[in-house]
């Protein structure tokens, strides 16, 4: 996949410039002639090969296609298909085969089910289930499954290294407990499933080295059991997580404040992992880290590929686990250490979310089918796509990274050697700057920065694929004296 790709962009970069490619180069005769005539084969070659590396290890053709293969249409005609389910409220019904969550997690491992047969059975799909009862919370109506659907396409490099993509397949009303009562719930949360089935039809033409999950979760809305649920399995199976992208509302660009804006939307994470340990958290107070733990490093990854593949989008980095107050399935991934984001619009509308359907004060109230904005949707779900793709392109991330030079008018990195990396990217950035800003290329497993003084930047390392494609940046975690 990788080597058609680079020959692709190869000859893709020689038509452009309409130059000869390398092997006619060689075998054309008068072409020789013509440049050493003129003394310049030698200068022209090599400026040839800076220009086409360079060329390569800047974007890739196959990330570009994945952009323009996400479907407005599919996500739409998803989103109706779920809200059609009436309710699909966690404690609504599971035996109807038209309404209830039942019937709508049915049809969710359905159509992964149908995606899997088109790439020759590429994804595993299965659920994944938890008993959540009244004791557990005043939330829980009555005692009852809370059941994820789970679609695994499994990496042929690293299959037990995982990045994950969730939207949630529950919806509420105005009381969360009522599981009788409409709750369409399209924008809350079908866009998020829809487009999380979405990536699946167009990730599912690729291979990729590292395993990508698509997962529908359920009951968020009474206390995030499905994420929580699918957490600890995911703990108990020893998967090693890259990270989570949770999808929750992304389809809304008519905001309450009166903004319409279809270009912006929020990447939301914690600052440091939630279970870090006591020495780590006072390391942290000399050797820096506040706004470096692993989820911040995700939502950077993201802010980065968007930023390179789609830069007419505004992604915002938040530099908070969730909005003010609430909360999101991201949430358990993080409280058992897992690096994980939310992905969502940037102008909610809260006449629209957890809304029976009504009008009041001319106020159409309701989570309806008709306020989705589609188009927005698909670009969102193709971020999510482009993240995970990169991602899974990439060798894993180096396990230590060690960093030195107090007192010293350069700065020593040493960190573990990733087998499959062809290099390491060494960043660094002011403390004040929210994203990598400076970086340096190298094949070693450790360098020494000359003339950087430690004290007036931040610092990390990221392993470098062969076909340019980088883990995420990791954080010092080992000082150096
Ligand atoms: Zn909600």
């Amino acid at each position: 996949m990788i080597d058609t790709n680079e020959k692709n962009q190869k000859a893709l970069f020689y038509s452009t410039y309409k130059l000869p490619n390398r092997k006619n180069l060689k075998s054309s005769v008068s072409l020789n002639i013509f440049f050493k005539q003129y003394g310049l084969m030698k200068h022209l070659y090599l400026l040839f090969l800076l220009t086409t590396t360079t060329l390569l290890s800047q974007t890739d053709q196959k990330i570009y296609d994945i952009v323009d293969a996400v479907s407005e249409a599919r996500i739409k005609a998803d989103v109706k298909t779920l809200t059609e389910f009436g309710t699909r409220n966690t404690f609504s019904d599971t035996l109807s085969t038209s309404r209830g969550i039942g019937a709508a997690r049915r049809w969710i491992k359905r159509t992964f089910e149908g995606i899997s047969k088109d790439c020759n059975d590429c994804i595993n799909v299965f659920y994944q289930k938890d008993l959540v009862t009244t004791q557990m919370s005043k939330r829980v109506p009555h005692d009852a499954w809370v059941v994820n659907v789970v679609a695994i396409q499994k990496g042929t490099t690293y299959p037990n290294k995982y990045i994950m993509m969730s939207g949630d397949i529950d919806s509420r009303n105005s009381d969360g407990s009522n599981f009788t009562k409409d709750a369409p719930g399209a924008n809350d949360n079908a866009s998020g499933m829809a487009g999380t089935i979405e990536a699946a039809r167009v990730l599912s033409k690729y291979q990729f080295e590292s395993s990508i999950i698509y997962v529908g979760l359920s009951g968020e809305e009474q206390g995030l059991f499905g994420g929580a649920g699918l957490a600890k399995y995911a703990k108990e199976k020893g998967w090693e997580i890259i990270g989570v992208l949770n999808n929750d509302m992304i389809g809304n660009i008519t905001g309450v404040d009166g903004v319409i804006d279809n270009r912006a939307f929020r990447i939301f994470s914690e600052p440091v992992p939630a279970n870090e340990t006591e020495s780590q958290r006072r390391m942290r107070r000399f050797y820096g880290g506040e706004v470096d733990g692993i989820s911040r490093q995700l939502a950077r990854y993201t802010h980065k590929i968007v930023r390179t593949y789609m830069p007419e989008m505004n992604p915002m980095m938040i530099y908070r686990l969730d909005r003010f107050g609430r909360g999101g399935h991201h949430r358990p991934f993080n409280d058992l250490g897992y690096a994980g984001i939310r992905i969502m619009e940037a102008h909610e509308n809260y006449t629209q979310q957890h809304q029976d359907i009504r009008i009041e004060n001319g106020i159409a109230y309701g989570d309806t089918f008709e306020h989705v904005n589609f188009g927005y949707a698909k670009k969102l779900t193709a971020v999510n796509a482009i993240t995970m793709a990169s991602l899974a392109l990439a060798p894993p991330a180096p396990e230590t990274v060690a960093i030195g030079g107090i007192v010293q008018a350069s700065v020593k990195l040493k960190w573990s050697k990733v087998p499959g990396a062809k290099g390491y990217k060494i960043y660094w950035r002011d403390t004040t700057s929210p994203t990598w800003d400076h970086s340096r290329y190298v094949e070693e497993t450790q360098f020494n920065l000359e003339g950087i003084v430690i004290d007036n930047f931040f610092f990390g390392v990221a392993a470098v694929g062969k076909n340019g494609h980088e883990s995420v940046v990791v954080f010092p975690n080992k000082i150096m004296r």
